[in-house]
């Protein structure tokens, strides 16, 4: 998968810790007085970026919600397209 991690401003970052203590995977510490992302751990959910009160991590994609698939045609509708398949199946083979 492409490196979608959340990106981190170290301008914006104060290193309050927020994210550190709200991360549900452990995947943000602070190391060395820099914020450290653990790629292997973070799940992209979002939440650092969701508390953050400098805006200094976000999270680079956008989930796309994707609507329901329409439901299938009543039986009666089903059974009709069934029958015409069967009817070109039919003329192809008299050909
Ligand atoms: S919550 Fe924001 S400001 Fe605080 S440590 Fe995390 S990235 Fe830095
Ligand atoms: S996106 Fe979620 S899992 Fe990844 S660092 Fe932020 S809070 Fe942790």
């Amino acid at each position: 998968m492409a490196n979608v991690i959340p990106e981190i401003d170290e301008e914006l970052c104060n290193l309050c810790g927020d994210c550190v203590a709200a991360c549900p995977q452990q995947a943000v510490t602070i190391e060395n007085n820099r914020l450290v992302l653990d790629e292997e751990r973070c799940a992209y959910c979002g939440d650092c970026e969701d508390l953050c009160p400098t805006g200094a991590i976000a999270v680079p994609y956008e989930i796309v919600v994707v609507e329901e698939p329409k439901p299938h045609p009543p039986s009666g509708d089903a059974m009709t397209a069934e029958e015409k398949s069967d009817g070109a199946t039919s003329d192809r083979s008299d050909r």
